[in-house]
């Protein structure tokens, strides 16, 4: 028998392949090394070790990397990702491995500065160029490039002024360590409130124990959870520990940010989908060697390697961004429970609507429940009603009724700010000709376009198919029949206009908001009160602070509501609770109006009631009644084809394959609420099991009966969210 090392690679592979180790090689699980994978040698990680008698096949590995080896618990977290989620090891690997360069050490970089005597001092006799390098500011250390563009000179001055002792230059890691977070900084000026340091305490406590715990963070909005994690996550530095707080994407760009510094003193290592290689590496490195103390990160920094993680703070973690839906299909929210198992770290699930699965959890006592009931100071709850938009008609073509209007005067005529929520960005959903009824829609995926009036064009908002708005209609070829239906945020912000010729009124969405830079910009706007009204959409309602905002009018408060999606009770009570929770959060009360044409349905009906018990348990009783979560379990098979009868059958096919198996309950095939998606036909299967069943066994079984034929797509996803 020989020795063989197991050894994975970050690309669609199930599992690790068996290599030879050459003489002398001393490899352990974790380590990097290059090995021959088809014609080239690949970056892989040993996985494990076994033993074989024919080895004629085996090849050798090529090079063992002499960099730190992956934690036993990473490998672990990456065989559970995989097998819980139906998918492959090696694919689960490329996302812990974002970054080959980070293996490597930091290269050096040349650095420019002023010393000390010449700060506020000149020299005289100084060239122009010389004294314009001196008058920089706010930039040194710096690059040679970055001052040589900075003073207008070419970079050759610089060598010249360092050899003449005008400046000091040195070479430091391009890459440069984080600052270390100082859980005694204490930079704000505000102090906690009694509940605040008491719910404080309590998760403190769970992190000293330095094993695996979780605890649901249950504060209403406004509450303050955010300082209440931070003091949990000030524990488990204080403990030696690296700190992990997960945010739902939007939230990076957000003043967010500045509590973690102003708690901490210094600036949190930052992790998101729009990074560029350089952070990447950046991070990367510096959380694999446990340097970087702290990390603020959107889903995929859950994958980061970790030295010695002690804490996990998923924040808001009912937000529908933790879930993704494409490539490696995972839910991070659950995932991080799982990670802090393996680490033996804390794990803090916080929001002000926690999800029904983890309120079952801390009913049960699986997890610590930690509650924050009120808001601080002297903010109240806003006081929460349904407006009947059968008894308050708008106008034809109009959208906001009376109450509303009244709701934004009143606000305004104090001096305060209004807020007009809608979901639906653009300017209207929908686009029909007057002349034949056509409506116009996306040429590959089975969704109609959207009018966008600020850029003239039309939309199709699930594939990003866009084209100038026509004149005529396709169709009939009628000029200027093709009329807009419905609202989006830019129509109401017209019809807020024309209501309110004075007020100052900015529309938030992704379209307008466009870039990070841009969307702090008008948050701090909002907050600081430039804003008279914002209408906007989803991405208002994330965890913003605006203290004169007092009215929130939401103008389609049944958008998410039946479409037979089973969680569409519970984000629609989600989302407008964030929403009417963002009045009234400084000094003065606030007050939301929730315009609907269902002003019987049970999430409204106990929204506008504040009765968040009887919500939770009316919608409890109906998911046991129907076996769903958290009551059983769910899984979503979707199957995509270039037409649709190969769908169709291939879909039969699938459902012929189903093992058989005790508690297991197959729906469909059926087509797919967006059936056709850029020109691929979609089918789905719903797969309901009973709370025992190991769905993730049953659906890997299946799945290994399964050979999907050229050009037709087959995914799994476990606990699918939504119906799409
Ligand atoms: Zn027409």
């Amino acid at each position: 028998m020989v020795k063989i090392a197991k050894i994975l690679f970050p690309v669609a592979v199930p599992e690790p392949f068996d290599y030879l180790i050459p003489e002398g090689m001393r490899l352990s699980a974790g380590d990097f090394v290059y090995a021959p994978l088809g014609t080239q040698g690949k970056l892989g990680v040993v996985w494990g070790f076994g033993e074989r008698e024919d080895t004629g096949k085996l090849k050798l590995v090529l090079e063992h990397k002499p960099t730190r080896p992956l934690n036993p618990e990473m490998l672990k977290f990456v065989n559970f990702t995989a097998q819980y989620n139906c998918t492959l090891q090696g694919l689960v690997l490329r996302m812990v491995l974002r970054s080959h360069k980070a293996l490597e050490p930091s290269p050096d970089v040349t650095l420019y500065k002023p010393p000390k005597n010449l700060v506020g001092e000149r020299p005289t006799g100084l060239s122009a160029a010389r004294r314009r390098v001196l008058d920089v500011t706010d930039i040194w250390p710096a690059r040679a490039g970055e001052v040589a563009k900075a003073a207008a000179v070419s970079s050759s001055v610089l060598g010249a002024m360092a050899k003449a002792g005008l400046l000091e230059r040195f070479t430091a890691p391009l890459d440069p360590p984080f600052g270390t977070p100082n859980p005694d900084y204490e930079g704000r000026d505000f102090e906690l409130t009694q509940k605040q340091i008491a719910a404080g305490e309590e998760l403190q406590a769970l992190v000293r124990q330095k094993s695996f715990t979780v605890a649901l963070l249950d504060g209403v909005t406004g509450s303050g959870k955010t300082e209440v994690y931070l003091e949990a996550a000030a524990q488990a530095l204080r403990s030696g520990g690296q700190v992990l707080i997960l945010v739902p994407e939007i939230a990076l760009t957000q003043a967010g940010l500045k509590r973690f510094t102003e708690r901490f003193g210094v600036e949190p290592a930052q992790w998101h989908s729009a990074m560029g290689d350089a952070a990447r590496r950046r991070v990367w490195r510096e959380v694999h060697n446990g340097r970087a103390r702290l990390v603020v990160g959107a889903r995929s920094a859950l994958y980061l390697p970790f030295a010695d993680l002690g804490l996990i703070v998923v924040d808001e973690e009912h937000d529908g961004s933790y879930k993704q839906d494409e490539g490696v299909i995972y839910n991070a929210r659950d995932m991080a429970v799982v990670r802090g198992k393996l680490a033996g770290a804390a794990v803090v699930l916080a929001s002000a609507t926690p999800s029904l699965e983890s309120l079952t959890n801390a009913r049960s006592g699986r997890y610590h429940h930690v509650i924050l009931p009120e808001r601080p100071g002297a903010a109240t709850m806003p006081d929460v009603a349904l407006v009947d938009l059968k008894d308050h008609k708008p106008d034809a073509g109009r959208f906001l009724s009376g109450p509303v209007i009244d709701g934004v005067t009143e606000a305004l005529s104090r001096g305060e700010q209004a807020m007009l929520y809608l979901n639906r960005r653009g300017y209207a959903p929908l686009i029909i000709c007057r002349a034949c009824g056509e409506r116009l829609k996306s040429p590959d995926t089975d969704s109609w376009l959207v009018q966008h009036k600020r850029t003239g064009r039309a939309i199709c908002h699930h594939t990003g198919y866009s084209m100038p708005m026509p004149s005529a209609c396709p169709e009939c070829k009628t000029e200027g029949a093709l009329t807009p239906v419905g609202p989006g945020v830019e129509r109401v912000a017209e019809e807020a206009a024309a209501l309110f010729p004075d007020a100052r009124i900015e529309i938030l969405s992704s379209d307008t908001a466009g870039n990070p830079e841009r969307i702090r910009e008008r948050m701090a706007a909002m907050a600081s009160g430039e804003i008279d009204i914002m209408v906007g959409t989803q991405m208002v309602v994330k965890g913003h602070n605006f203290p004169h905002l007092t009215f929130v009018g939401v103008v389609d408060g049944d958008l998410s509501l039946g479409g037979g999606d089973l969680r569409a009770g519970e984000r629609t009570y989600q989302t407008l609770v964030q929403v009417a929770g963002r009045a009234g959060r400084a000094d003065k009360p606030g007050r939301a109006l929730i315009q609907t044409h269902m002003p019987d349905h049970e999430a409204l009906v106990a929204l506008a009631a504040g009765d968040r018990a009887g919500f939770i348990s009316a919608e409890l009783e109906m998911r046991e009644i129907l076996g769903l979560p958290p009551y059983g379990k769910l899984a979503a098979i979707i199957i995509s084809a270039p037409d649709a009868a190969k769908a169709t059958e291939f879909a039969r096919k699938v459902l012929n394959k189903a093992p058989r198996a005790e508690g297991i309950e197959i729906l469909g095939p059926s087509e797919a609420p967006i059936t056709i998606l850029r020109g691929r036909h979609r089918r789905r299967l719903l797969i309901k099991a009973e709370p025992n069943v190991n769905l993730s066994a049953y659906m890997r079984s299946w799945k290994s009966r399964v050979r999907a034929p050229h050009k037709i797509k087959f995914a799994i996803d476990i606990d699918p969210q939504g119906f799409m």
